[in-house]
């Protein structure tokens, strides 16, 4: 069992509104935490303590890093880690609440910024490992 932060999707995933954001580990989570940037859980924990990415969650994280964006430059990180997750997937648009989102929209200014290699962007279901900070 491990809490090693992955793209794989469980089958047995619970609905996305019953996981509760408070239980996760900072490896369930994208971004610093800072209190204006918020941080974007998107990740859900077994009883046995398995890291599973969550599909729903994925959505809403992009879509509410999409609503802090403006003028932060810090959310580039926010958005280039949902975005590699979304190219594990496979997954190029979503919808959440109605609207729908372009996720490859920030592609070229996530790689100019050097927050994204086109390699990053290879889809790679259920091998792919994200490198992180600041989590265990
Ligand atoms: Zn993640």
């Amino acid at each position: 069992m491990s809490t090693l932060h992955t793209s794989k999707l469980a089958k047995n995933a619970p609905g996305w509104d019953t996981v509760d954001p408070t239980t996760l580990p900072a490896t369930a989570f994208a971004g610093t935490g800072e209190a204006e940037m918020g941080k974007f859980p998107h990740h859900w924990v077994t009883q046995t303590g398995q890291l599973y990415l969550h599909k729903d969650g994925l959505s809403a994280a992009w879509a509410s890093a999409i609503a802090t964006t403006a003028g932060k430059p810090a959310i580039l990180d926010v958005l280039a880690h949902l975005r590699k997750h979304f190219a594990a997937l496979g997954m190029k648009e979503v919808s959440f609440l109605g609207f729908k989102y372009d996720v490859t929209e920030f592609d070229q200014a996530l790689i100019r910024a050097g927050y994204l290699t086109e390699k990053d962007l290879e889809v790679d279901v259920g091998a792919m490992a994200l490198r992180i900070t600041g989590g265990e």
